[in-house]
């Protein structure tokens, strides 16, 4: 196995060199915001939203540009770097900078101003069927946000056998190595809302659902 994720690597570096794959090897950039730095207030301050986007997130960014030119990754898709660094252990950083950087640009559509609440459109009738209720998911999900030992991710997904599923994740883990469809994310490391809410977790899970929940993006996710 470890052979064959080499000889896949060499080849899509081959490819790379060879000018087949159109994007520009080794350089990933930091996404822009879908809003503005402020714009998450109250609920999430410009102070925590500066610190995660620009600081963390940016980190994450740079350190994979550094180390997919180290290793000979250009000219892949972050989703490939995200799979083929997901299986060999030697590519255990790369793979949390690459994960990272995903899970961090769908968290933050995952979020909107004025968002949260109650959802309105077919993501509302598949949580109806799968937990019975609005109420009863909600409740699941500030669970399974403030139970999660550790730092890491807690997803909305539609499962393999197409029912809504909440899944915790640790430290970078995603769904895309699981056969999920991610539809919403709440980011569970500390960056994420130790500057607003020390240690209260199952505060900022809750108005994270309550408040700011982008359920517009969960519907788009749905139709894909
Ligand atoms: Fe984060």
């Amino acid at each position: 196995m470890k052979k064959f994720i080499h000889v896949v690597i060499l080849y899509l570096g081959f490819l790379s060199a060879s000018g087949v794959a159109q994007q520009t090897p080794g350089f990933f950039t930091l996404p822009p915001l879908p809003y503005q730095m402020n714009a998450l207030e109250p609920y999430i301050s410009e102070r925590t939203l500066s610190f995660h986007y620009a600081k963390h997130h940016q980190a994450n960014v740079d350190a994979l540009n550094k180390l997919v030119q180290e290793k000979g990754l250009g000219g892949i898709s972050l989703e490939e770097i995200i799979q083929i660094s997901s299986i060999d252990s030697n590519l255990k950083t790369v793979f949390n900078n690459a994960a990272q950087d995903w899970n961090h640009t769908f968290y933050w559509s995952s979020m909107m101003p004025k968002g949260g609440g109650k959802p309105t459109g077919p993501i509302l009738a598949l949580i109806t069927q799968a937990f019975g209720s609005y109420e009863e998911f909600r409740q699941q999900f500030i669970d399974a946000g403030t139970n999660l030992f550790g730092s890491g991710w807690v997803w909305l997904v539609l499962d393999n056998t197409n029912t809504l599923a909440i899944v915790p994740t640790s430290d970078a883990d995603l769904p895309l190595l699981h056969n999920q469809k991610p539809l919403l994310v709440c980011d569970i490391w500390e960056h994420a809302y130790y500057l607003d809410y020390q240690n209260r977790r199952k505060d900022y899970v809750t108005l994270f659902l309550d408040h700011l929940a982008n359920w517009d993006f969960a519907n788009q996710n749905l139709s894909k």
